[in-house]
Parts: structure tokens; sequence; C-alpha cells
């Protein structure tokens, strides 16, 4: 950990936000964080604010915090910290949505106090109820690399495909719904969503998985876990992978190694894309086109390209 030098901070709240207000904060989170060279990403709306930032010095980072605080009158806000060896954002951007994580559903916000939010102690006894169900929210991309044992899987391309998989459940509605996601804020939305379709019985893992890892690594939870930044993926101490890269073809994680066929560069693609082309695997979309252009073939067969980093 000494050679970490990036500290970084993750944090979300659910709260209403006028657009004077947005515009406002927007404009004072820019400065500071050009003031003091942050990275990251801030997402704002009507529905509130999600947001990862990095600093080199952590006193600048601390400063930030301070300044959101003091922005939001929010004095309880949990920010959920680490550090790395690289900024995970390149530059610093604010951005303004419609919702703060996407289920194409905005207002449906969860209120304070959460008692439908379960600790990473309580989760650990709860999962090994066989009466109960755990939901993985995520992605099947994201839950390819890693889950909870025994977690039912939506195979969703994307979040807002969530409603819809659920009603294709047609799960038993008084069942008691375990759910859990990356770092929570998917399942705040995810349970109100749940709610409204009937479940009387369901609570989400406080934090997600990266507040679980942190008091239990190498427990319940097997495989890595995927981010949304440069890291790709958090392995069970919550440090950067050193197994996936994103697939130069789909974009999904992926860690079989290959020479290019076309120009011998060694690349790491995805099983998938692999499985499509294991006499001849390329590097990138520019070789296997090339690839395909010669052999005589109509079209590079790849699968179906994925919208990238939306959760
Ligand atoms: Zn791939
Ligand atoms: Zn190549």
């Amino acid at each position: 950990m000494c050679a970490d030098t990036i500290a970084i901070t993750t944090f979300y709240r659910f709260l209403p936000l006028a657009p004077e207000p947005i515009a406002a904060l927007k404009t004072r989170l820019e400065q500071v964080a050009e003031g003091a060279n942050l990275r990251g990403l801030c997402l704002l709306s009507a529905e509130g604010i999600n947001a990862t930032v990095s600093a080199s010095r952590s006193a600048d980072l601390v400063c930030f915090k301070a300044v959101v605080q003091e922005a939001l009158e929010l004095h309880d806000l949990q920010f959920k910290d680490s550090s790395g060896k690289k900024h995970p954002f390149r530059e610093f951007k604010v951005k303004v949505k419609n919702e703060i994580v996407t289920l194409g559903k905005p207002g449906f916000c969860p209120t304070l106090p959460h008692n439908d939010h379960i600790t990473p102690k309580q989760w650990q006894a709860d999962i090994r109820d066989p009466d109960t169900v755990v939901l993985d929210t995520r992605n099947a991309y994201e839950i390819k690399i890693g889950k909870f044992r025994r977690a039912v899987d939506l195979g969703l391309k994307e979040f807002n495909e969530f409603p819809q998989r659920v009603k294709s459940l047609n799960a038993n509605k008084d069942q008691r719904i375990l759910m859990y996601c990356t770092g929570g804020i998917r399942c705040e939305k995810a349970i109100l969503e749940m709610r409204a379709q009937g479940f009387k019985n369901v609570a989400q893992l406080e934090g997600g998985i990266l507040n679980y890892l942190k008091e239990f690594p190498e427990h319940d939870y097997q495989g890595e876990c995927f981010v949304f930044d440069y890291r790709v993926a958090v392995d069970q101490n919550l440090q950067a992978t050193s197994s996936y890269r994103l697939c130069p073809h789909c974009g999904q994680p992926g860690k079989t190694a290959i020479t290019c066929c076309k120009c011998a560069r060694q690349e790491v693609i995805c099983e998938a894309c692999f499985d499509q082309n294991q006499t001849h695997p390329t590097c990138s979309k520019n070789c296997a086109h090339h690839r395909a252009v010669n052999s005589g073939s109509r079209k590079p067969h790849l699968p179906e390209l994925s919208k990238r980093h939306r959760r």
C-alpha cells in the first residue's frame, strides 16, 4: 500500500436538487478541481449526486469533500476512500444528467433512513439462509468475472433492462430478496422498482461489493469486481486487477492472452471473442477487419458491440 500515492473517494446521495443549485454546484466543483488538479467524474441530476474523485495530495481531497458537504448542506455524507497508483480518470468532469444512475426512471429516489440496508456482517449471515434469493443487479459482463455464490444473474446488458427482467422472473413476491451491486447505488433504485412490482421483503447490501470486500475478502464473494474506470476490476483486496483488461473487440473484461495473426502484437481479449476466432485471433477491430477482407469472409465475425461504461 505504501507505493500508492493517489487518494480516491467515491460517494453518492439521493436528494432533490433544483436546476439553479445544480448549475452553481457544477461551477463550484469545477473551480475547486482546477485549483487542486483533481480528476474524476461527478454526475449531478435533480435526484442527487454520484461521484468518484481523486487527488495527488490527500489534503486536496479533504477540501473537496468539505466543499461538497457545505454546498449540499449535508454533514453525514458517506465517502468511500481508497488509494491507487494512478488516477482512475484522466480529467475532471461534471455532467448534468436525468438520473445519477440510469434505470430509466428519474424520480425513483430513496429517502432516509435506509432501513432496508444490511451491513456486510448481517449480509454474510442472511445469504446462508436457503429460503432467500440473492439477486445481482449488475450487468452480465460484470457478473461473469465475479459474484456471490448462488446469486441470480438477470443477464442485463444495461441497468435500464432491470424492470423488465424482474417482471419476467415471475418470482414469489413474499420471498426475501437480497440484492447487491458494486457500490450500492444501483440497488437503491432497484429496490424501489421491486417494491413497485409488489415485492414485499427486499433488502440491499450496504455499500455493495466494495464495502463487503473491505471487511471480508475471500469470503462468499468469488472472483473479482468490475469497476467503471481504468482499473477494469479490483481483486479481493481491492487492488487493481492483474488479470483482466477491456477486450479491444467488444469492450468487455477478458483475460485471454493472444498474439495477433495480422500484426503479431501481444494483446488480451475476452473469452467470447477468442472462441469466435481461435485460430486467427486479432488485437484490434482494425486487424480483425483486414483479416476478414484478406481471407474473403464477408464480415469480421465478432459479437455485438455493447455500449460501454454504462451502469
Ligand atoms: Zn471481446
Ligand atoms: Zn493486430
